[in-house]
């Protein structure tokens, strides 16, 4: 068994090696907390300003939420854990609602009528300073 006799042989070294293997799985668990799906994030921007942010890993049951885009003009989205729709919204088109449930940053929620979107975050912070 030469790897057993190895293994004793360097016993301090596979200590060292089996510490930081730890060390790095447990820095690489921390710093992707804010990383996983669990996290998503959605943020509504009207004109590109930053009007309302969802966590969407919160949300235990499906609910409608008012947002106020400006002044009289409200759009009503549906939030459930991990994805949000846009249910109502008085623009023409109407690709907003059809667009159905967005659940990655992939698929933002675009509505060109109203001027509003809304993004999804949280798989990584590297996206949020791209965007
Ligand atoms: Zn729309």
């Amino acid at each position: 068994m030469n790897l057993i006799k190895a293994i004793k042989n360097h016993l301090i070294e596979v200590i060292l090696v089996s510490l930081i293997i730890v060390v790095s799985i447990v820095i690489l668990v921390i710093t992707r907390v804010g990383a996983q799906k669990d996290n998503l994030i959605a943020t509504v921007y009207y004109e590109n300003k930053v009007i309302e942010t969802i966590d969407l890993s919160k949300v235990s049951e499906n609910t409608l939420i008012d947002i106020c885009l400006h002044d009289s003009e409200y759009i009503t989205v549906e939030v459930k854990k991990g994805a949000i729709r846009v249910v109502s919204a008085n623009c023409k088109r109407g690709d907003c609602k059809r667009m159905g449930w967005a659940t990655t940053s992939a698929t933002p929620i675009i509505c060109l009528d109203l001027h509003y979107k809304i993004v999804l975050s949280g798989e990584s912070d590297v996206d949020v300073v791209l965007r």
